[in-house]
């Protein structure tokens, strides 16, 4: 089919997500065909560097031949068996091999396919666990505390534990309660805190919120370190410890939202291990296969599993699962995925990197319209602002962080913004010379663009 035969059919028929449809048909987005490495090529046949790896999720490429070659053998053996009643090898392997690599004591492992539903899932089992222990916890362990400005997926539970008020406002009535505690980033502080007063404050809170609240609370979730959709908010050291310190003291399960940070994006396998943290739980899935195919995991303690052990007339199971539970194929991409980590040193490429996105984003620091520049492994985000001494932002109706995109795709990368931070997440194995291709296309963008 022509290019234009399927922008007529995919204006017609396709509902993106996230999508206002008339801007997207007005505006003629590539058709991608195939790609290459890090390159994506349209049906036109334009090749686009990834600059934000598939919607954060690509880890070592596109068309990597050892993971192309993992999904055909496994398409050789079997492409999906369920595991109700049913056990998988490939999803046994892999639950092997994810204990082996995450924090210790976690055990564990429940599959599902997309980052909401392990998020979902965590919070129906940390639910289930209180009322499990003591079924009268299940009346009274009604609440949830998460992060101000959060974003944890798209179901009704990670909507609930989400901060994102435009996410929220539309579904409000659906939602159940949460506590939020204030984000720990100083750039986005009220009127009246410096820097280090907003800090302390946001300490203070975290403190009084549990304690006001922990004989409610049926879990507390953070995405640990930075707060991705939220534009890259990255809270300071020492803060994910104290969560973890207060949850343990309090009794709190602690879930951990690694969706995004998680597989290597802030230069260590998993963003807790930078604070020795180990939660309760922990949710996985974007790069978890490579961002080849849809796989998530919620990872649990043995002393979580514990409450749900019983005889079959207790009726105390996790009531919970999706028909593609442990798809065999996405096991075994995820099981390749794991194993170039290790064969192609993925994690020095990262530190690598980081070292390269350092050093070029020195270069925007004295720009006029760059407010904040935030960054970790390979996750960057830009903010840019109509007055930095105010910290103004533009208008909204500019969508400057949108025109940036424009410009960038122009010139043969592609990036999404969130608002007005241009957001730069090559992926883990991205070579330095694309990096260094990403962040002249795109800090050239916000100038064309401004
Ligand atoms: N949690 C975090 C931290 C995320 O960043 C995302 C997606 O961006 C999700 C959960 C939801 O994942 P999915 O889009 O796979 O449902």
């Amino acid at each position: 089919m022509q290019s234009d035969e399927l922008r007529n059919i995919d204006n017609e028929h396709v509902w993106h997500p996230f999508t206002q449809m008339q801007g997207h048909r007005d505006e003629e987005v590539p058709i991608i065909e195939s790609g290459d490495g890090f390159f994506l090529i349209d049906t036109d046949g334009r090749s686009y560097l990834d600059g934000v790896s598939s919607l954060w999720c690509n880890v070592h490429g596109h068309r990597v031949p050892e993971l192309d070659q993992a999904i055909r053998a496994q398409l050789d053996q079997i492409a999906h068996s369920t595991l109700l009643g049913l056990a998988s090898v490939p999803s046994i392997e892999l639950a092997e091999e994810l204990v082996k690599r995450t924090p210790a004591d976690l055990t564990k492992v429940f599959y599902s396919d997309s980052g909401s539903t392990a998020v979902e899932i965590a919070l129906k089992m940390a639910f289930q666990y209180h009322a499990n222990k003591s079924p009268a916890d299940s009346q009274t362990r009604d609440l949830f505390a998460c992060m101000q400005h959060a974003y944890h997926g798209d179901t009704i539970g990670s909507v609930s534990v989400g901060g994102i008020s435009i996410f929220h406002q539309i579904f409000g009535k659906l939602l159940f309660e949460s506590v939020q505690i204030p984000c720990p980033v100083a750039y986005h502080r009220p009127e009246g805190y410096t820097e280090e007063s907003y800090l302390e404050f946001c300490f203070a809170e975290l403190e009084r919120l549990l304690a006001e609240n922990h004989e409610r609370l049926a879990a507390f979730v953070i995405e640990p370190l930075v707060q991705g959709a939220a534009g890259m908010l990255m809270h300071p050291a020492g803060y994910l410890k104290r969560v973890r310190e207060l949850t343990r003291q309090y009794g709190i399960p602690l879930i951990a939202d690694e969706v995004a940070v998680g597989l290597g994006r802030t230069g260590t396998m998993f963003a807790c291990e930078q604070e020795g943290v180990t939660p309760d739980f922990l949710c996985l899935a974007k790069g978890i296969t490579g961002g080849y195919l849809p796989l998530a995991v919620t990872m649990a303690t043995d002393e979580i599993a514990a409450a749900f052990e019983g005889a079959h007339t207790d009726y105390n199971a996790f009531y919970h699962g999706h028909t593609y539970t442990g798809n065999s194929l996405a096991c075994a991409a995820a099981l390749a995925t794991l194993k170039l980590f290790d064969e192609n040193r993925t994690l020095d490429n990262v530190r690598e990197t980081s070292a390269v996105l350092t050093q070029r984003l020195a270069e925007l620091k004295e720009h006029p319209y760059v407010g904040e520049i935030r960054h970790k492994g390979v996750m960057v985000g830009i903010e840019l602002v109509a007055d930095r001494e105010t910290r103004t932002a533009f208008p909204a109706e500019l969508r400057l962080g949108h025109q940036v995109t424009l410009a960038a795709r122009k010139n043969g990368v592609i990036v999404r913004p969130l608002g007005d931070v241009v957001i730069l997440m090559p992926a883990p194995g991205m070579p330095a010379e694309l990096v260094e291709q990403l962040c002249d296309t795109v800090f050239a963008a916000i100038d064309e663009a401004i």
